[in-house]
């Protein structure tokens, strides 16, 4: 195998301007320490950690740093999250999408505590609002994580999965349904503001099986969607293989990523699994790449 073709990237982490532990500075040197050769930030609902990013980035030029998104999108059973890789975060409709999004989670968030409180769970959004500033900028978008976050440290929850499982997930009794974006627009704000929309994490979807996820797919491609998150922590080898086969099927650009979040999930390391540039297309990351030449660095 030549050096190209071992280069790994890592298109799926998260920094404190959504719920990730660490600034979007420090997370460009953690990837550098994994011996990625491009990393995405694809923070929820926000682009206000790209520049930051990209500003600690230009110091390693051995390293593509690609800005991107992480949008949440109506769906159910499941969730659907959908990345954009690429974007430029300069697009007034991608700020729009974004200032939209922020709005629905400050009606939310109070809710979800209005809920806890009713079930006993004796904790105020002050709390949470601590939790999700420790080292953040004061804008930090504040989702769920953080709440989870709170409840163990309170002991309300054994541990993060605990909180979802008792209190917080899309099936537990304060789970609260945050006003999205449809799939479509979601996809459409992407391609807008010049990025590629992936489909991410797609066993977050609970397709009952491979042929519902196909339709989707194809309907989604139809309103523009570009690729799927093949590789991701919390698939497994099955997994992986049955996307790979289907992105290839239909002709979607396979990327992965580790959905890097810090403390909040540490399991979860910058790196892992390891995604072959290769195998996303190294014309793709130099292309997603440019979109990082408009910010300031
Ligand atoms: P939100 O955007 O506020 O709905 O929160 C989404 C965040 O919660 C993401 O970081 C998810 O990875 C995390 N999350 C959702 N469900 C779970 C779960 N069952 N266990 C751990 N984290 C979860
Ligand atoms: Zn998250
Ligand atoms: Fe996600
Ligand atoms: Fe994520």
């Amino acid at each position: 195998m030549n050096e190209k073709m071992k280069q790994l990237v890592d298109l799926h982490v998260h920094s404190n301007e959504s719920d990730g532990s660490y600034s979007p500075a420090d997370v460009i040197d953690f990837a550098v320490k994994a011996g990625v050769s491009a990393v995405a930030l694809t923070d929820h609902d926000t682009i206000a950690g790209l520049a930051a990013a990209a500003c600690r980035a230009a110091d390693y030029p051995q390293l593509s740093f690609i800005p991107g998104i992480e949008i949440s999108a109506e769906y159910s059973p499941g969730i659907m999250h959908i990345l954009g890789l690429g974007v430029n975060p300069t697009d007034a409709g991608l700020n729009a999408v974004a200032s939209r999004l922020r709005e629905s989670r400050a009606n939310r968030n109070p809710q979800i505590i209005e809920k806890l409180r009713s079930l006993g769970v004796d904790i105020s959004f002050d709390e949470v609002l601590e939790e999700s500033r420790k080292d953040a900028s004061p804008d930090a978008v504040l989702g769920r994580l953080h709440i989870a976050m709170v409840l163990v440290k309170k002991g309300f929850a054994r541990n993060i999965a605990d909180a979802f499982e008792k209190f917080l997930g899309n099936h537990a009794p304060a789970y609260v349904p945050k006003d999205h974006l449809l799939p479509a627009q979601a996809v459409a704000a992407i391609n807008s503001a010049g990025g590629t929309a992936i489909l991410a994490h797609p066993v977050q979807l609970e397709c009952a099986n491979e042929l519902q996820l196909e339709t989707l797919l194809r309907k989604l491609m139809h309103v523009g969607l570009g690729g799927m998150e093949c590789y991701h922590s919390s698939h497994n080898d099955v997994q992986t293989r049955t996307y790979l086969r289907l992105a290839q099927k239909l002709g979607l650009i396979i990327t992965g990523g580790s959905d890097y979040h810090g403390l909040g999930k540490p399991d979860v390391a910058i790196g892992r699994p390891p995604v072959p540039m290769s195998i996303v297309g190294e014309k793709n990351i130099m292309r997603w790449r440019g979109q990082a030449a408009g910010l300031p660095a």
